[in-house]
């Protein structure tokens, strides 16, 4: 059945290349189908599906935004940074991010580790068969988890072994919000908190203003209406961009959630543009 967009752009989708089940391709021809005006690719720690993402826009006439989503831990919480409008020829960007991904490859092998000592034997290419794209995840190893009938579906996967607090899970190797803002601003991209919820105080969401937080995902399907309510009020006193976006994975990996059920309006991409680097230096 195709879902109409209930907002103009979705400025928060995973493809193949991290742990979406649609290829950027089909991800921007699906934004057609809703009747998106723009999406952006956020993949986890990867620009690889840009271009291909850039092409089918020109194709379907949907405006493609350049994202990405990077994944700190954060005083025994997650933090998930997004990054928008970034320079694709940044080579310090590639090369953080080329880094990041290798801590990947190490942090799944360390958790097949702790698998094994749950009595739970996989191996990594059983993982890596359900990584096709460019960056590894979490999600990849509950892949290979139901593929073995470990577990019937990623969320019990999730809670049953991958998620912090249960057995299986290893810390990622020294990522905080601020460095992940770093990266992300050194690369000429505005960077913005993804889905606090109400795991951020307003404390900490001004301590990472000082250092480059630009905007506040604040229309996520995680973040409730009274989250909604506290992060506008926290956006609007630090004069930060208010963004929205589903985090489509496909409904393998994220049930119930569809391209453009959360999102913006168009004049917030412009909001975004004028504070990009790039943007600037294309202008002048
Ligand atoms: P990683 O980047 O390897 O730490 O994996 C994090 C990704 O796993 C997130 O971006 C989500 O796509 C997914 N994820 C995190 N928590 C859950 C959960 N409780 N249930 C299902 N998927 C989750
Ligand atoms: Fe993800
Ligand atoms: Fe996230
Ligand atoms: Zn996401």
């Amino acid at each position: 059945m195709i879902h109409t967009a209930k907002y103009e752009a979705d400025l928060h989708c995973h493809t193949t290349e991290s742990d979406g089940v649609c290829t950027p391709a089909q991800v921007v021809r699906q934004a057609w189908e809703v009747g998106l005006k723009a999406v952006a690719i956020t993949d986890h720690d990867t620009i690889s599906g840009w271009s291909e993402a850039e092409k089918a826009g020109k194709q379907y006439h949907i405006t493609v935004l350049k994202g990405i989503e990077i994944n700190t831990d954060w005083e025994g919480r997650e933090v998930h940074i997004l990054g928008y409008a970034l320079n694709a020829n940044d080579d310090n960007l590639a090369t953080r991010l080329s880094e990041l991904r290798e801590k990947r490859v190490q942090r799944i092998k360390k958790m097949i580790g702790k698998l094994s000592q749950c009595g739970v034997d996989i191996a990594f290419e059983d993982v890596l068969k359900h990584a096709e794209g460019d960056s590894i995840g979490r999600p990849h190893i509950a892949q290979a988890l139901i593929e073995k009938k470990v577990v019937d579906n990623v969320h019990i996967a999730f809670d049953k072994y991958l998620k912090i607090g249960r057995p299986a899970y290893v810390p990622r190797n020294k990522l905080d919000p601020a460095e992940a803002i770093r990266i992300i601003r050194d690369a000429g991209g505005v960077a913005v908190v993804a889905h606090p919820g109400s795991f951020c105080t307003a404390q900490e969401i001004s301590q990472w203003v000082k250092v480059g937080l630009q905007g506040i995902e604040v229309f996520h399907p995680e973040n409730s209406a009274d989250d909604r309510w506290r992060l506008t009020k926290i956006a609007k006193q630090n004069g930060l961009i208010i963004t929205g976006g589903s985090d489509y994975h496909g409904h393998s990996v994220k049930p119930g959630i569809n391209l453009g059920d959360w999102g913006v309006g168009m004049n917030v991409i412009k909001e975004i543009e004028q504070r990009s680097s790039i943007f600037f230096q294309q202008k002048d």
